[in-house]
């Protein structure tokens, strides 16, 4: 995947930003079925203020996963909501996997997104069926790790695993969600895909234009 620089990392979340800005109104639609309908609102909040904190770390001279440790922070306390907080650690604990000192690997990006998914669960305690973004960030990484091992390069991997989240966030249309705030009215949200579900496979196959080959 090449070296990834601070500036690349800042580059990375304004095109998380702009999309999910590009997307605010459909998500909070999705939202708004069985939750409260502000995933488009904090999504677009949280990545702009997390723009905003890369760019300064960066600014600061911090390396990339200094840079992500403090857009993770800010995505976290800005966005508000349940996602906000998860996406934060998701943010946080992938940076944390991110060297500093030699180029990225398409090992680092398989461990990257382990560490994520691992760090959602450890807050959130959602299990693959619930109805959550865990449905969709599960099968990502474990693609990821799968293409990785069998030898693609990161670009390909990402790419791949971008578009079994895609179809397994499509999928939790058939769900009934078992926590957050959309359980109490769980039938009304079944024939809808999750909306945390297909904000991450919207970011996650945004990301893979991103990467080198
Ligand atoms: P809130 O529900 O606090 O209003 P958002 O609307 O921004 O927050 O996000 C809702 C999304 O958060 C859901 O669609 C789901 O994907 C995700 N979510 C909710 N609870 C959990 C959880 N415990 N684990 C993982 N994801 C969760
Ligand atoms: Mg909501
Ligand atoms: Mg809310």
């Amino acid at each position: 995947a090449g070296q990834a620089t601070s500036a690349e990392v800042v580059g990375a979340l304004y095109a998380i930003a702009d999309l999910l800005r590009d997307n605010e109104d459909e998500l909070g639609r999705l939202d708004a079925i069985a939750g409260d309908g502000d995933h488009g609102r904090g999504m677009t909040r949280g990545s702009a203020a997390a723009v905003q904190a890369a760019e300064s770390a960066a600014a600061d001279g911090v390396g990339p996963a200094a840079v992500l440790l403090a857009a993770g922070d800010e995505w976290a306390s800005k966005a508000g909501g349940t996602s906000g907080v998860l996406w934060g650690a998701a943010l946080r604990s992938f940076g944390d996997l991110l060297p500093d000192d030699r180029p990225v690997t398409a090992s680092d990006l398989a461990a990257g997104a382990e560490a994520a998914l691992a760090a959602v669960q450890r807050l959130g305690r959602a299990e693959l069926g619930d109805k959550t973004l865990v449905d969709a960030l599960a099968p990502f990484a474990d693609e990821l790790r799968g293409a990785v091992d069998e030898g693609c390069g990161g670009a390909v991997a990402w790419r791949r695993a971008a578009a079994v989240a895609t179809k397994a966030a499509a999928a939790t249309a058939d769900l009934r969600p078992r926590t957050g705030r959309a359980r109490p009215l769980a039938e009304r949200s079944v024939g809808t895909p999750d909306p945390g579900a297909t904000s991450l496979a919207l970011v996650l196959t945004r990301l893979a234009e991103l990467l080198d080959d």
